[in-house]
């Protein structure tokens, strides 16, 4: 015999109870909805790099070009794809780890200073092709975040990547403020920015401003939700300001532990 059956001992009780029953059937809905929409995002996300992949290697196959020039640009597409197609099951691949909380962080002494300059390294070449400048300001006296170096590495780059996504012309600016405590890093950028009413969003799996205009940018829409979710883990805080038509600031903060360079490296 069952024995948790709910006692009702008034009206209200029973108003109360109907009232609870109804919030977790529109919690579940929602629930649905947005599993649902989840997977026809993926479907969507998956498809569109595959149809390319097939039309474009099609036409290079059945030698459907007139000049090497177009051939190459095909190639060019299809190596492009590719990359996006690579990128999407990766981050997949991080999300749903991250969800399941199934990720585990390798824990280690992390000099922020000598990771956002190796990552500023990593995408200078993307920034000059777009005649972009990326500078890093430093102040304060360097210390160590007891953190994943890898994911952190993701975090930054993620950033980075971003603002030279989503910047024609100006520039990058990295600020590393190091205070008693904690390190602020700021990665600033002179881009199209992010209008107010959507910057609540911009967390969100697959959130897009302007659904076209990122993927002629080259994006996944699943980098910002995969970089909050990775500072979280480590404790630290991510905020966002940015105005339209003039650029946008990323602010990620984590705190600082003394005994940095002590022991393991
Ligand atoms: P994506 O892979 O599409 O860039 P993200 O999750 O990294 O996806 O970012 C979500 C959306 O936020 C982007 O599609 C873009 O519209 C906007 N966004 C992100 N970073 C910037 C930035 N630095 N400047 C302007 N818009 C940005």
């Amino acid at each position: 015999e069952l024995e948790t059956r709910l006692e009702l001992k008034s009206r209200d009780e029973m108003g109360a109870l109907a009232e609870a029953i109804n919030d977790l059937a529109v919690d579940l809905q929602r629930y649905r909805d947005t599993r649902q929409e989840f997977f026809a995002n993926i479907s969507h996300e998956l498809r569109t790099p595959i149809t390319y992949l097939e039309g474009y290697s099609r036409v290079v196959k059945d030698e459907l070009y007139e000049t090497d020039a177009e051939k190459n640009q095909y190639l060019d597409i299809i190596y492009e794809e590719s990359v996006r197609l690579q990128h999407l099951v990766d981050d997949l691949f991080d999300l749903a780890k991250m969800e399941e909380g199934k990720i585990t962080l390798v824990l280690e002494w992390v000099d922020l200073s000598e990771l956002t300059e190796h990552a500023v390294r990593k995408v200078e070449l993307k920034a000059r092709v777009k005649n972009l400048s990326l500078l890093i300001l430093k102040s304060g006296t360097a210390s160590c975040v007891w953190a994943d170096g890898k994911r952190m590495e993701q975090i930054v780059l993620n950033l980075l990547e971003n603002a030279i996504r989503y910047t024609e012309h100006g520039g990058i600016k990295v600020y590393l403020l190091y205070e008693a405590a904690a390190v602020t890093l700021i990665v600033e950028d002179t881009g199209i920015g992010i209008p107010e009413d959507e910057l609540p969003y911009i967390f969100e799996r697959f959130y897009r401003v302007e659904k076209s205009r990122s993927r002629q940018f080259g994006g996944t829409g699943l980098g910002l939700s995969i970089v909050k979710k990775l500072v979280e883990l480590q404790e630290g805080k991510i905020q966002v300001s940015s105005k339209a038509g003039e650029g946008t600031r990323f602010e990620i903060r984590f705190a600082l532990q003394s005994g940095c360079g002590e022991g393991s490296t």
